[in-house]
């Protein structure tokens, strides 16, 4: 099978208030296939029922979810089945079930038969719900084995189709719960596989790239049934739910924390103006060299293999030089000059090159703002702020372009050592206001969102004439690029940049130049 069967968006309901139908017609608008009222969340057994004797103008999922599977049902069993019982009888539509207690009394699914499709035939002859076999682990994602066992023993369950939730520590269990998508292909049935939390997005986000049956989506911001669910906004324009097919190639930006990056709008819109079948997500990859090694390990199995383009962000652009090193993976000589890789493009024999683009971005957003600093006679002076990824990709770039460069880090040994590399100056921190530039580029997070009253360089240090780069891109205009610009100074924003290097990552994974759309 190449094509994706259609995915299913599932909104859930998990509120009494505003009323259910007006709930319902808000979820059709937003564009959701079904809904699933969470009849333990919502509480209101009655405005339920109400709403199932109405006109229906969509199919509903009946959840009564118990409280050790995340749920608000506190009550017994016996209570909960006759409610199934009572509300599936004004359906049909699908009913979910635990997994859990679904095995627990061979009674209890005598009882559910009665509603279900797994019972005997209705004797008036009514249609009977779809079963849902549902499983939800809140603590984590349990190993590969333990996974597998599970779900191959709720595939065999006569089922209509077979839910299973982990939680996702990061992108690593999000791609190793993706994996489970084969297990039910082999076996031919219908499933919904997800992982909770922020780390999990990629499961949501995927689900049609992965020919899953359905996937949640709020109706809006707050309405969530569970963490990490997205908007069905979100979901239809954000991760290109409509265009996801088996064969979309799999892009992401990989970081920690990484949900503020602005490259999925970025990547999707390109990908979408240019008819290109892909769909790129925030993969937050744990902050170490382990944590980075362990996710890059994923991208050589199964659901992984589908990603051939990635990002890399804070704090992993030194990790994936070091993985690359170790793993014979190519590294192009800017990225080896700049210490940091923040593109890897999958190679032909299904490895990895890792490239550097902020380097290339920084001065093709520097050279348009200042062209008089690429053209003089004299060589330029630049005041870099920063020995981190970004502060040694720029620094390299500069020296490159024939700038006399020097370098400011709070931790002098880091300055000292990247000036070393380059054949650069360095200074200590506090010098920086003293030391005349025709550039100063901020290549320190100082002035990032939420810290945004902070500057990293004082504003009686700005003159008139100087070119000023913030690399720093949230808030789209700093406290430093305000302050320079009322000093006179020729300004270049961190956005300028970052659509200069997604550009050149871009080129890299689809071989054409990235169209302009924008990145409010
Ligand atoms: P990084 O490797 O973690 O380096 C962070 C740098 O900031 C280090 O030099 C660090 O100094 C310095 N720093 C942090 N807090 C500081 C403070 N309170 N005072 C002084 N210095 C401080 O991070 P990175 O990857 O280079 O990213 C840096 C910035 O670039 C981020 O804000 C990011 O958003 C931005 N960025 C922009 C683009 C773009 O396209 N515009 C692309 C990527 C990143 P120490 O060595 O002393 O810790």
């Amino acid at each position: 099978m190449t094509q994706a069967r259609s995915t299913q968006i599932i909104a859930p309901i998990v509120h009494a208030q505003p009323a259910l139908a007006s709930q319902v017609d808000a979820a059709i608008a937003a564009g959701a296939d079904l809904v699933e009222l969470r009849v333990d969340r919502i509480g209101d057994v009655a405005a339920v029922e109400a709403l199932l004797r109405g006109l229906r103008r969509c199919p509903f999922i009946l959840t009564i979810r118990r409280a050790e599977e995340g749920g608000a049902w506190n009550d017994d069993d016996a209570t909960r089945v006759a409610l199934y019982e009572r509300l599936g009888l004004l359906m049909p539509g699908y009913i979910d079930i635990e997994y859990a207690t679904w095995m627990r009394s061979a009674n209890l699914r005598q009882k559910i038969g009665l509603v279900c499709e797994t019972g005997d035939a209705d004797p008036a002859g009514r249609p009977k719900n779809k079963l849902i076999l549902s499983h939800h682990d809140q603590r984590g994602t349990p190993n590969d084995a333990e996974n597998i066992g599970l779900l191959s023993a709720m595939l065999e369950q006569p089922a209509a189709m077979v839910k299973f939730v982990t939680t996702a520590r990061d992108a690593s269990d999000a791609l190793r719960v993706l994996n489970l998508a084969g297990l039910a292909d082999k076996a031919e049935r219908p499933l919904i596989a997800l992982a909770m939390g922020e780390a999990g997005l990629a499961t949501r986000a995927l689900a049609g790239c992965f020919g899953l049956w359905g996937g949640f989506a709020a109706i809006e911001p707050g309405g969530e049934s569970a963490p990490g669910q997205p908007t069905i906004a979100e979901l239809r324009s954000l991760y290109r739910w409509n265009a996801q097919t088996r064969r979309s190639r799999l892009f992401g930006v990989i970081g920690w924390p990484v949900s503020h990056s602005k490259s999925p709008r970025l990547h999707n819109a390109a990908m979408a103006a240019d008819g290109i079948d892909g769909v790129y997500v925030p993969l937050p990859v744990e902050p170490t060299q382990a944590g980075f090694d362990w996710f890059m390990g994923q991208t050589f199995i199964s659901a992984g293999r589908r990603f051939v383009g990635l990002s890399v962000t804070i704090p992993h652009k030194e990790h994936a030089i070091q993985w690359l090193e170790r793993n014979a993976g190519e590294i192009s000589p800017l990225a080896t000059r700049c210490g940091a890789v923040n593109t890897l493009v999958r190679t032909p024999d299904g490895g990895w090159l890792g490239d550097n683009t902020d380097a290339g971005g920084a001065w093709t957003a520097i050279a348009a703002a200042a062209p008089s600093l690429a053209t003089r006679s004299q060589r330029f002076r630049a005041s870099v702020l920063g020995a981190g990824g970004v502060a040694r990709g720029v620094a390299a770039v500069l020296v490159e372009h024939g700038g006399r460069v020097c370098i400011f880090n709070r931790t002098p040994d880091r300055a000292e050592r990247l000036a070393l590399e380059l054949g650069c100056d360095w200074a200590p921190w506090e010098e920086r206001p003293n030391r005349p530039c025709d550039l100063l580029v901020n290549g320190t997070s100082v002035g990032m969102t939420p810290a945004d009253q902070d500057t990293p360089f004082p504003a009686t240090g700005l003159r008139s004439g100087m070119a000023v780069l913030d690399t720093v891109y949230t808030p789209p205009e700093t406290r430093l690029i305000r302050e320079a610009r009322a000093a006179g100074c020729v300004v270049i924003g961190g956005t300028a940049m970052l659509l200069a290097q997604a550009g050149g990552q871009y080129c890299h994974w689809h071989g054409r130049e990235m169209p302009g759309v924008g990145v409010a």
